[in-house]
């Protein structure tokens, strides 16, 4: 079961997480985009860290509200309205419970893909976060349908994760900043799917 603590403990790290690769997403977003993505996810989570230490959230829903709003207000940018989006999608995808089991995991990024779909309007293969958000949930769904427990699911999902961040790679980008490139965004790896890679795998690593 995932508690409202494992749910900050995932924020917490996911600060430390995207501080650590500020770098090499920001590297990656200089090739195909303007060169700030490690720098907006570095901003939002550090910003989402310190509103959950200054007001500490009652519930699981609370949290992922406060990460939104940190998200929506200090990350600019094509990133930070989905990531925001993403996270309130999430939080009321779990109102109201002060655990989540297997399935309620699925359903929390679920939710939160949909608004990323629903806001961005990105399809499979347009090289974007959505390239590694959309595996990444059918392989938790197939995990949780096959009766394997949230740490497993979580593992398939990152594997999932990962394999879709990399197929990004050679594909053209159709959305966002990097299509106005055109071919030339062929060759690279979209810094959104990284992100999101970075997102599902470090749950993975804390959650069971
Ligand atoms: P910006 O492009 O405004 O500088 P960021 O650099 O922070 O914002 O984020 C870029 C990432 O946002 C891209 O790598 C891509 O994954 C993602 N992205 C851009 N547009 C969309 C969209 N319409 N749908 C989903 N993801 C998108
Ligand atoms: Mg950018």
């Amino acid at each position: 079961m995932v508690s409202r603590d494992d749910v900050l403990a995932w924020i917490d790290e996911l600060q430390k997480v995207y501080a650590a690769n500020r770098q090499y997403l920001t590297d990656l977003d200089s090739a195909i985009g303007d060169a700030d993505h490690g720098i907006n996810m570095d901003r939002g989570f550090t910003t989402a860290k310190a509103e959950l230490e200054k007001t500490p959230p009652a519930d699981i829903n609370a949290a992922l509200k406060t990460v939104a709003m940190a998200l929506i207000r200090t990350v600019g940018g094509a990133a930070g309205p989905l990531y925001g989006t993403f996270f309130m999608r999430a939080a009321a995808a779990c109102a109201n419970k002060q655990e989540l089991d297997a399935a309620d995991v699925v359903a929390l990024f679920e939710a939160g893909l949909a608004g990323v779909i629903q806001r961005g309007k990105a399809e499979l293969n347009d090289k974007t976060m959505v390239d590694a958000l959309s595996p990444a949930l059918e392989a938790m769904k197939q995990a949780l349908q096959n009766g394997h427990g949230i740490k497993e699911m979580l593992q398939s999902a990152t594997e999932a994760a990962e394999t879709g961040m990399k197929n990004t790679i050679p594909l053209k980008a159709r959305k966002g900043r990097a299509s106005y490139l055109g071919d030339r965004s062929i060759g690279h790896q979209d810094p959104g799917a990284t992100s999101s890679y970075l997102m599902i795998k470090t749950a993975a690593d804390l959650w069971s």
